[in-house]
């Protein structure tokens, strides 16, 4: 089977690896669509802190189930199915405690182990997630970003009544926004730089697509929530400069949720959370409820992600995918890798 490798930073192999073998609490999956995320550009660029190379990518897959080992229940050939794309130890604290999100020695496929991007992938019963027959392979690929996105709004509690403003209209800005909106929100504004993304989001049917160019953070609360002011105030953009704007624009009693893949320290005034009481959250990725929730959402056309995807590449040309990224930082948003036919 056809496999891509990376071997090193901005080198990639193709390989004609065996099919995988499963045992007998495995899946096979014939793999059909990989989604392609920031951190895959980030392990391209060789800037990816916590792996090594190779590595063969892709946590964002979806396909059908090609055949299961002899104890696996609840899965037959022909299933289309997503992959929960983490491995946890179970004997850590956080994993105790039911985090194993965040588990001290967390492996995540296609990053820190062997990932989806070939033609099978072989994965134990209980990672994999059956997704309706009505639900296209495209869409399938967006259920992990859209699990980081139900992911974050659990932890952000109740948003019943909430106003809510996410910073960053990217996927997962994007995706973060349709589910505060979904999760009982009384008003969610998004904001962006790019006039591009923010198109996007109105495709979505986000409600309040803010273009911030030239203006503070402060001021576009007041204009879209009035004196209330924001509740939640979600930082998907990853920007210290607009941090910082977020803490100032926080309230007394706000939530301040970091979804961001920040990459070095951040200076804030720590006296303004003191003072007004801000609670801040940390987001790193999702548990099996997220991506549950996830494909109940898409599923009820309660979240539209088919506007996310701007371009689809052929596997075979997957050496062509990052330059084009690359080239194209204002127009891409979603990129997809198709497998087969
Ligand atoms: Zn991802
Ligand atoms: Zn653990």
């Amino acid at each position: 089977m056809l496999q891509v490798k990376m071997t090193e930073a901005f080198k990639m192999s193709f390989l004609d690896a065996p099919v995988p073998e499963i045992g007998e609490d495995e899946v096979l999956i014939r793999m059909k669509r990989v989604g392609v995320c920031g951190s895959d550009i980030q392990i391209y660029h060789g800037r990816h802190k916590y792996m090594t190379f190779p590595v063969v990518q892709g946590h964002e897959g979806a396909g059908v189930v090609e055949r299961v080992g002899g104890k696996v229940a609840g899965f037959k050939a022909g299933d289309k199915v997503t992959v929960q794309p983490q491995v946890f130890c179970g004997a850590c604290a956080p994993c105790r405690s039911g985090h194993y999100n965040v588990c001290q020695n967390l492996k995540v496929y296609g990053v820190h182990t062997g990932g989806m991007l070939a033609e099978y992938f072989a994965a134990p019963a209980a990672k994999v997630l059956r997704l309706p027959d009505a639900m296209s392979l495209d869409e399938g690929s967006l259920v992990e970003p859209a699990a980081v996105a139900t992911g974050a709004i659990r932890r952000c509690g109740d948003l019943a009544g909430a106003n809510v403003v996410v910073l960053g209209a990217g996927t997962i800005g994007n995706l973060v926004a349709q589910v505060a909106r979904a999760s009982g929100a009384r008003k969610v504004a998004i904001t962006d730089i790019n006039p591009r993304r923010l198109d996007i989001a109105r495709a979505c049917g986000i409600p309040a697509c803010v273009d911030t160019r030239g203006r503070k953070l402060k001021d576009v609360i007041l204009e879209q929530f009035g004196e209330d002011e924001a509740d939640v105030i979600i930082d998907c953009a990853g920007v210290k400069a607009i941090f910082n704007e977020a803490v100032a624009a926080a309230r007394c009693s706000s939530k301040l949720v970091v979804v961001a893949n920040y990459k070095e320290p951040v200076e804030v005034e720590l006296p303004l959370f003191q003072r007004r009481e801000v609670d801040m959250l940390g987001i790193m990725m999702y548990l099996r409820q997220d991506f549950e929730r996830a494909i109940d959402l898409m599923t009820r056309k309660a979240i539209d992600t088919a506007p996310l995807i701007s371009d689809h590449f052929d596997i075979r040309r997957m050496e062509d995918v990052y330059p084009y990224i690359d080239d194209n930082p204002d127009s891409v948003m979603k990129v997809v890798i198709d497998i087969g036919d």
